[in-house]
């Protein structure tokens, strides 16, 4: 083990304070996505001449960093997500955790950022989450969202990859990501602005592909959308994915989704969406979609469902679709049956209520 000692496994603990009962209880009522953090954080260091370092779980609060530390400049910065489902019979598991690993890993190298050791992640997972057992809500449709990320620490002005880096896991209870439930949402397809490019970042998570996308987030949301779809940046006609979603179109006993083009994120719940409807019987194809088949196969109905996938979401149908030419609905811009049974599944599958074929759940 050269990245690190075992011992890094140790996180040395400085206790917060626990809000009360009673104020957990207010806060977890209505949590929102993302508003509400938990009691602790943890915190890792890294520098290039020693490794990985200096473990900590401790109180979540503000960073120290010096306005001149490199992730605030030039945006070297990464991230993951992933949640925590209460479980019958009163235990928690992680859903896929291994995944999000490996996932970060990638993102890490294409950032020129050190790796993370696999057995560091989900440790640093698990040290948070037994810290902060209480705030995993057990209501129907809420979970802890945790939120792994790295930064550039080095307080230096020049453009290079930083020597020191700072890796860190917050924890947020999360309700319903779409405000309006299960109801479909309508997409704005940006016909002006690019999300990723070829040989560029699309397909790892770091901040850089959000802020580029907030411009066009803004304009579905100025025109009466809950979120935006992309186009490849080369044709600008086929469909990429949407905001923070990866979409899939449903025909008679086929599932189509774009394929990972190298500017498309691969989604942990876009893997387990094709696996489940292979397991389900239905055709998998991973091909590249254009806005006008979309466009044309709804309105003849040929198309039966459109919906998207991700940690936040879980899986969310699509009524309609916007661009700035007009607007057209899939299949009377109701929730098709198969949207539902792959949410239904997967939902289950996270809480515990259904058989898990695939050995995805990880209890805490
Ligand atoms: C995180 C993310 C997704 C969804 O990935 P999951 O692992 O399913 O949560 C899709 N698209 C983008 C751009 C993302 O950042």
């Amino acid at each position: 083990m050269s990245e690190y000692s075992r011992g890094m496994l140790e996180f040395a603990t400085v206790a917060a304070t626990r809000r009360s009962a009673a104020e957990r209880a207010a806060l977890m009522s209505d949590p929102g996505f993302g508003r509400v953090f938990t009691d602790h954080m943890v915190t890792v260091r890294y520098a290039d001449t020693k490794g990985w370092y200096d473990a900590k779980l401790e109180p979540f609060g503000p960073l120290a960093l010096s306005p001149a530390t490199a992730a605030l400049h030039y945006g070297q910065e990464i991230f993951e997500g992933l949640k925590v489902y209460a479980q019958p019979g009163g235990g928690v598991a992680f859903f896929r955790p291994d995944a999000n690993a490996r996932r970060l890993n990638v993102t890490a190298e294409r950032l020129a950022m050190p790796r993370l050791p696999e057995e560091l992640f989900l440790r640093s997972l698990r040290v948070l989450v037994e810290a902060d057992r209480d705030w995993v809500p057990t209501s129907e449709g809420q979970s802890l969202y945790l939120r792994p990320f790295m930064i550039a620490t080095d307080p230096f002005l020049g453009v290079r990859p930083s020597s020191e880096y700072l890796y860190a896991v917050i924890a947020s209870p999360a309700g319903a990501y779409f405000a309006g439930g299960a109801k479909p949402v309508t997409m704005w397809v940006s016909q002006e602005y690019s999300r990723a490019a070829p040989g560029g970042t699309g397909a790892v998570k770091t901040a850089a592909n959000y802020a580029a996308s907030l411009r066009a987030q803004a304009q579905a949301q100025e025109a009466g959308c809950d979120q935006v779809v992309f186009l490849d940046s080369v044709e600008r006609r086929y469909i990429e994915e949407a905001g923070s979603n990866n979409l899939f179109f449903v025909y008679d006993g086929e599932l189509v989704t774009p394929p990972l083009n190298g500017s498309i994120l691969p989604g942990v719940t876009r893997d387990s969406v094709l696996r489940l409807a292979a397991h389900l019987g239905y055709t998998v194809t991973e091909r590249p979609y254009s806005l006008d088949e979309w466009r044309d196969d709804a309105r003849s109905g040929r198309l039966k469902e459109t919906f998207a996938s991700g940690t936040g979401v879980v899986i969310s149908s699509i009524g309609t679709a916007r661009t700035a030419d007009g607007e057209f609905a899939i299949a009377g811009a109701v929730e098709g049956p198969f949207t539902a049974k792959i949410r239904d599944t997967l939902v289950g599958i996270q809480r515990g209520t259904e058989e898990d074929p695939f050995g995805w759940r990880l209890p805490l």
